[in-house]
């Protein structure tokens, strides 16, 4: 099946939620104070975004452990499974257990990756696992339990979440897994989860980017070759880049502007003045 990704439920005002968490550290007001001033709408929807957007920008992250997302994530392989619970801070997995849950008629769901179809060798990987599928049966039939019969599936074996993730982790993971470095399923299932958080709760969505995204880092801190191959590289920096930039400037090595740049910025002014 074609991996799903629904965002089931968050923090009810997640933009409110924020505000709040960020107000309370830098105002004289209480939190009631707080709340009563938003209820009574002297603190709009607007500025809410607007000072929540600010704070974003800086390194005060522990409010964002405030607000939760849950979503319900099908049809993915073990193998991205073994990579997404390695996550361990501010997210909480639910995973269906090949204990309780018994394969049926020798069959088992399974993903085949694009390059094996590619490759022309998916008949052989639907063979093989025919094959896989027939001895669980059988095995099963024998008496063997489901935890033991499971050692005969692959990785590729599809498997389903229930997840509660924090907006802090949220923006780590797609850090690490919206980048071209993550594996192509745990890439889609990234992208697939910042699309729900965009749709419903748009102002936060937008923060969720790869590493080098602008609202991120803003350049790659990757391998230099990598970000040589890296499709977004044209878009941004590599890190090594900046820091050479930055030592020619401290070193007065930057060419200095000259009459032809004055030129350009003069011959600019006039043709915006003259529109
Ligand atoms: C491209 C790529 C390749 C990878 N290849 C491999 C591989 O070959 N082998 C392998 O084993 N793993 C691999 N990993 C997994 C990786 O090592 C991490 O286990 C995984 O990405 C989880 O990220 P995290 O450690 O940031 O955990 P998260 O739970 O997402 O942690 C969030 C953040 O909390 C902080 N944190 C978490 N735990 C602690 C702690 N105990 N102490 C202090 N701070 C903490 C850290 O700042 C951390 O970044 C790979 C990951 C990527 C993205």
């Amino acid at each position: 099946m074609a991996i799903q990704v629904t965002l089931i439920e968050s923090t009810a005002n997640p933009i409110r939620a924020l505000y709040m968490a960020y107000r309370v550290c830098y105002s004289a007001l209480t939190p009631q104070q707080v709340l009563d001033r938003i209820e009574d709408e002297r603190i709009s929807q607007e500025t809410m975004e607007e000072f929540v957007s600010a704070r974003l920008k800086t390194g005060h992250t522990s409010p964002l452990e405030q607000v939760w997302f849950e979503f319900g994530i099908a049809g993915v392989s073990r193998a991205f499974s073994h990579q997404f619970v390695r996550h361990r801070i501010g997210i909480s997995f639910e995973q269906q257990s090949q204990r309780y849950v018994t394969y049926k008629d020798g069959t088992f769901p399974y993903t085949v990756p694009a390059t094996v179809e590619r490759a022309g060798l998916a008949g052989d990987m639907h063979a093989l696992f025919d094959q896989a599928g027939t001895l669980y049966q059988r095995m099963v039939e024998a008496g063997v339990p489901a935890e033991d019969a499971r050692f005969l599936l692959p990785n590729a074996t599809n498997t389903n979440f229930k997840i509660a993730v924090n907006f802090l982790e949220l923006l780590h993971l797609c850090d690490q897994r919206l980048c071209i470095r993550a594996q192509w399923e745990f890439r889609k299932v990234t992208a697939l989860m910042r699309a729900e958080v965009l749709r419903k709760v748009p102002a936060l969505g937008r923060y969720l980017q790869p590493k080098c995204g602008e609202k991120r880092l803003g350049y790659c801190d990757e391998e230099y070759d990598a970000w040589k191959a890296c499709p977004l590289g044209r878009k941004r920096p590599h890190r090594s880049e900046l820091f050479q930039l930055y030592d020619s400037y401290r070193k007065g090595e930057l060419e200095d502007l000259g009459a032809a740049e004055f030129a350009v910025i003069e011959e600019q002014r006039v043709e915006g003045a003259a529109t």
